[in-house]
């Protein structure tokens, strides 16, 4: 019997400026462009093919930082979350933590997280150290990855398709 289509939703948080839209436009098109419209939420869909069959993912690359506007969607209603910091700024990485306090405290606690620091072209300027990153994923429960939107599509399409098939199985069971 042919599997019935699965929808999910990933919203993509984090400070501005990390590289939120580079990295949906990289995983969706594979190409880095360099400069995104900021100030807009833009959602996107995909299908990904999993082995019960295909699921339409909708990816929420979101704009509002500072705790949403009435205009704003709710950043927290989905059914996984990229929180992306820059490597190079510990700031970002301050926001990704209160990012994932608050989807930890939310309706979707227990939600698929992936903990994405980018910008690793810039290793020579960084500022955020995996061994703090890796605590605060294990304490979260959630995986941790480095990637580069401006220099590799592959270790982005990898991490994403990976948060893909733990959310499926997860819905599934
Ligand atoms: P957003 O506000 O989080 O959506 O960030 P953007 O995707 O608009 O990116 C902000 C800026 O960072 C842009 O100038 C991008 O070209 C740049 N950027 C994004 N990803 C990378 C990256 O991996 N490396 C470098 N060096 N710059 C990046
Ligand atoms: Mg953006």
């Amino acid at each position: 019997m042919k599997a019935a289509t699965m929808n999910l939703r990933i919203n993509v948080l984090g400070a501005r400026g990390v590289g939120k839209s580079a990295i949906a436009v990289r995983y969706l098109t594979k190409r880095f462009i360099g400069e995104y419209s900021s100030g807009l939420d833009i959602s996107y869909q995909t299908t990904y093919t999993s082995g019960d069959g295909p699921v339409k993912v909708d990816i929420l690359d979101t704009s509002c930082q500072d705790d949403c506007q009435a205009s704003c969607h709710d950043v927290y209603d989905a059914d996984a979350f990229v929180v992306v910091y820059s490597v190079t700024d510990t700031d970002s990485f301050a926001e990704a933590r209160r990012q994932l306090d608050n989807i930890r405290s939310q309706s979707q606690a227990c939600a698929p997280v992936l903990l994405m620091g980018n910008k690793l072209d810039l290793d020579h300027a960084r500022k955020v150290f995996p061994s703090e990153v890796e605590q605060v994923a294990e304490e979260n429960s959630c995986q941790h990855t480095e990637v580069s939107a401006a220099e590799c599509h592959v270790l982005i399409v990898n991490s994403l398709h990976s948060l893909i098939a733990d959310t499926v199985s997860a819905l599934r069971h």
